[in-house]
Parts: C-alpha cells; sequence; structure tokens
C-alpha cells in the first residue's frame, strides 16, 4: 500500500525523504543506545517499508556509524540529525526516526519500550502501555 505522503527532513535540511506508505510498529524507546544516539530521554521510532521510502535529495549526505554487528544508524553529515537505521536481520526494513517528519502523521505510537534502562530523571507520563524491554509484538 503507497497511500502516505509523508515528507521528512535533517535539521540543516541537506537531507530530505518522503515516505509513501504506513510507518508501523511505532515505539518511544528509552534504552540507553536510543538515549545517546538522540541526545535525548528516548527515540521516537518506527519501521517503514524500503519500497516506499525515498530520498528527495541528500542521500550522499549521510554518514553511517554501525551501532552493533548487525544494525548500522545513518545521519546528517553536517548537522548530525539521525534519520534511520537498518539491521541487517531485516534488509527491506528502514526504521525511521520521527522527530525528523515535517507532516502530520495518522499512525500512533504503540507504547514506551525499554523502561527497565531509561534515564532516572525522566517521568513517563500519558497512557501508553509501558514495557521493560521490547513490545510483546517485537519477535
Ligand atoms: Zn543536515
Ligand atoms: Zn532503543
Amino acid at each position: 500500500m503507497t497511500d502516505r505522503n509523508y515528507i521528512g527532513s535533517c535539521l540543516c535540511g541537506k537531507v530530505q525523504f518522503k515516505i509513501t506508505g504506513e510507518i508501523k510498529d511505532i515505539v518511544c524507546c528509552h534504552c540507553s543506545q536510543c538515549r545517546k544516539a538522540q541526545g535525548s530521554a528516548y527515540a521516537t521510532n518506527g519501521n517503514v517499508d524500503s519500497d516506499e521510502f525515498r530520498f528527495i535529495q541528500g542521500e550522499h549526505e549521510l554518514a553511517a556509524y554501525q551501532s552493533t554487528p548487525k544494525e548500522t544508524k545513518y545521519f546528517c553529515k553536517y548537522c548530525g540529525s539521525p534519520i534511520f537505521s537498518k539491521n541487517t536481520l531485516a534488509p527491506k526494513n528502514i526504521r525511521i526516526r520521527l522527530g525528523t517528519l515535517e507532516t502530520d502523521i495518522i499512525e500512533k505510537p504503540i507504547g514506551h519500550i525499554f523502561i527497565g534502562s531509561k534515564a532516572n530523571w525522566e517521568d513517563i507520563e500519558g497512557k501508553l502501555p509501558q514495557y521493560k524491554e521490547y513490545e510483546p509484538s517485537r519477535k
């Protein structure tokens, strides 16, 4: 299904992309890797099919950091905005950082994950379910 028209970009605007399909399994991840990668209390990440993701410009302005043997995080080499990650276990999946989106989206987060390793200064509020590690639907 390609029925979305979401636009995202990095802070400096050199990297711009478009998402034409659903963003699935959106979670707020409080793990220490996400906290460091975003410089924030948590990262809000969701999955997009690689067929439904296109660069508008700036694909070659991305730098990559291999954070684990299987996962690589991609960010703008000029402004540092985290854009997405890829995992060799799911080569057709783009794990997008939702803070880079400029358009409103119809999908909503399904929960907070890895709250077992959240920062001790953070108070999580709201009605979303909270999971100590991965959300139950993740295999
Ligand atoms: Zn940038
Ligand atoms: Zn995380």
